[in-house]
This record gives C-alpha cells, structure tokens and sequence, in this order.
C-alpha cells in the first residue's frame, strides 16, 4: 500500500493574519484541501475529492459566499482527477471515493470518477440528499455533485470501537483497512477516515478542526477561522466534544496514530505535500 497526500484546492481568503494567525492583514491567506490517493491491491482509493473539472469550468455553481470568503484558486492542475493522470494511473482504477462529509469542496470532484463507489455516512448522505434546504444547506451542498447518478455505498456508524470513538468498516480486504470514524458537529453525519499502515494509522480529521494549533495542548485557532466554523456547524457542542477527544487521542497515541485535517498547509507541508 502507498499513500500520497495531494491538495485538491488551493483557498485564498482574505487577510493572511486574521486566516493563517500569521502575515499581514492585507494580504491573503492559504488553505488547502488535503487529500489522500492510496494505491492497493490493484486499484485506487480517494479519501475526499477536492473540487472537480466542472467547478472549474463552471464556478458560479458554487455558492456566492463561499467564492468570496475563500477565494478558490480554481486550477485544473489541481483537481484530483489531473493529479492522478499526471502520477501515471488510470482514471478508471479509482475504484472508491470516502468522503468524511458531501461539503462542496470535498466532494466536487465525485463527477470526474464514473467508476467510483462513493462511501459516506448515511446521516451526511440524508442531509445532503434530503436537507433541510437552510441557508447554511445551500451554502454548503452543491446537487450538480452527484447529478450522474454514482454508486453511492452508505455506511451506518455503530458496533465497532477504535481506541474508544464508534466506527465503521468502510473497506476492509488483504491490504486495506479503512475505517469511519464519527465526528459530528461540522455537519450532521461528518466522519474522519482512519487507514491502517504497515506501522501505524493514519487519521484524517476532515473538517472537525480548521487550524494545527486546536489539537495543541493550549489549543487556539485564528480569529476567521473560529468564526468560519461557527457560521458553518451544525451542532457546536458535539463539535467542541470531538476535538476535545481528538487532543485526547493525539496526546495518548500520537505514536499509534498520525493526524490531520483538510485546510491546514502546515499539517499538509509535515507529510510532505508541495503547495
Ligand atoms: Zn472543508
């Protein structure tokens, strides 16, 4: 099995200081969207997908206020789907798509793999497919993501346990063990995606946090930040409860469990992703 960590979208909110705590206030900050292409047993995985081909071409098809608070470099360069040709694989070969939520730039890039199964949790696939069609709803789930039909797998998180969160066999064979692991409060059925390596797991956080300093000891985050995820949640006390867990789990199996989640360029730059 190998992993490769790329960011399938590149934001560029303004104010670099109040965005990234860093840089001045009137130049823009960097956020990235970190995701994972994992090759095994003879096909590949893709955990969350970034914007796809027809954002780029067709940018007005995401909210207003998304492309004005974060700016979206929009490049095709970036897409998954150009990623992979560009490492030298088949388009076809991605054989599953494991979204931790159906958020626009998370899920954009569902129509670029026909062949895909998409795996989410059921909780998130009835609040995209059935929303309560709110402001924040609108805002964050884009219907043209999932207008081809795919194949959608969903999965109901419960019975098993790792190291004490609920989870749920996503994919489980000779070589790959992926898991969801429930983390709500970003949206209602948002999950991290665990995947076992030779040594050791590797914990994809999604958007449970926004910034690498919120799993630190005395966690912080940036003024734009902390205010970007209380716009967006959509239960703040399940979502402070999971981060509180997760700077649990950090600190106590931090040589059993590597994390990270998707807009952070410094957790993205520690694995060794080039922006
Ligand atoms: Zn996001």
């Amino acid at each position: 099995m190998r992993i490769h960590h790329l960011n399938c979208a590149t934001l560029c909110p303004v104010c670099s200081r109040l965005v990234n705590g860093t840089g001045g206030y009137f130049s823009y900050g960097i956020m990235i969207c970190h995701c994972l292409l994992i090759e095994s047993d003879n096909n590949l995985i893709l955990v969350d997908t970034g914007f796809g081909l027809n954002d780029i071409a067709h940018p007005r098809n995401l909210s207003p206020l998304f492309r004005n608070f974060a700016r979206p470099k929009l490049s095709p360069d970036e897409t998954a789907v150009e990623q992979i040709k560009k490492l030298g694989f088949k388009i076809d070969d991605v054989r599953h798509i494991i979204l931790t939520h159906l958020d626009l730039d998370h899920a954009g890039g569902i129509p670029d793999f026909p062949n895909a199964e998409i795996h989410t949790s059921i909780t998130e696939y009835n609040s995209a497919m059935n929303g309560s069609k709110s402001f924040r709803d609108n805002f964050r789930y884009v219907p043209k993501h999932w207008s081809n039909n795919p194949k959608w797998k969903t999965h109901t998180a419960e019975g098993d346990k790792w190291f004490g969160f609920d989870a749920v066999s996503a994919l489980n064979n000779k070589e790959t063990e992926i898991l969801l692991i429930p983390l709500r409060g970003h949206s209602n059925g948002h999950c991290g995606i665990a995947v076992k390596t030779s040594d050791k797991w590797i914990l994809h956080c999604g958007d449970s946090y926004f910034f690498h300093e919120e799993m630190s000891e005395t966690p912080r985050s940036t003024i734009a930040l902390n205010v970007f995820q209380r716009i967006v949640e959509s239960d703040h006390k399940a979502r402070m409860n999971n981060q509180k867990r997760l700077r649990e789990l950090k600190k106590n199996h931090s040589n059993e469990i590597e994390m990270f989640c998707s807009h952070d360029h410094t957790e993205f730059v520690n694995f060794g992703g080039e922006i």
